[in-house]
């Protein structure tokens, strides 16, 4: 993991990314883990810090991973695209990562999901899905539905930014019973307590 890393650190295939860029964001956490979650693209917070979701999304992403039982550190969590997508003439905001850009990273997550060889990936929104599969798919149609990349599970859910903008319980619990389905994938013991999250506020 360590080459791979240090392969894509210097990585300039997306040269206008290259310019831009503070860090490559490459991965982090425990390369042995059943459990990987993907992202699409790093933000401004993540350039900044060179890790995957340390902003606000990511805050929740961590708690939504603590809520299932474990820890940030005991799983994987990567990006797409490891380079934040640059807004030439902006100062602030983000922007979707094109096709192409995703197309030309999607080895460099190939090779993690290589070496990680997790027994189950979780897609976090419509971007990740299509960065993975290479076209759109309809997030709220497929997400909580199995979906198969290079032969590991993937579930597809919303991403932690959505529930961010959108906090309605029941946006809440369909993540909630996407995790569900994922804790029993990894045949990992589930509590009533834990059955029972986001059904009433
Ligand atoms: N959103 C993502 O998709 N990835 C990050 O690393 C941060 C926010």
């Amino acid at each position: 993991m360590e080459e791979l890393k240090s392969r894509a650190m210097s990585c300039v295939k997306c040269p206008n990314l290259a310019a831009s860029r503070k860090n490559v964001v490459f991965g982090v956490g425990n390369i042995d883990s059943p459990l990987m979650f993907v992202g699409e693209a790093p933000g401004a917070d993540e350039d900044a810090q060179g890790e995957p979701f340390v902003g606000k999304a990511g805050e929740l992403l961590t708690k939504i991973i603590q809520t299932m039982g474990f820890s940030r550190e005991s799983i994987y969590i990567a990006n797409v695209l490891k380079c934040r997508p640059d807004t030439p003439g902006q100062t602030a905001g983000n922007r979707k990562p094109t096709s192409d850009e995703m197309k030309t990273c999607l080895p460099y997550l190939l090779e993690q999901i290589d070496i990680i060889k997790p027994r189950v990936i979780v897609a976090l929104g419509a971007t990740a899905v299509e960065g993975l599969f290479g076209k759109p798919m309809p997030i709220s149609k497929i997400r909580g539905t199995w979906q198969t990349f290079h032969d590991t599970p993937v579930m597809p859910t919303f991403h932690p930014a959505y529930l961010l903008r959108n906090q309605a319980l029941s946006e809440k619990r369909k993540v909630w019973e996407d995790m569900l389905q994922v804790l029993q994938k990894l045949d990992a013991p589930i509590s009533e307590k834990q059955r029972g999250y986001f059904l009433k506020a």
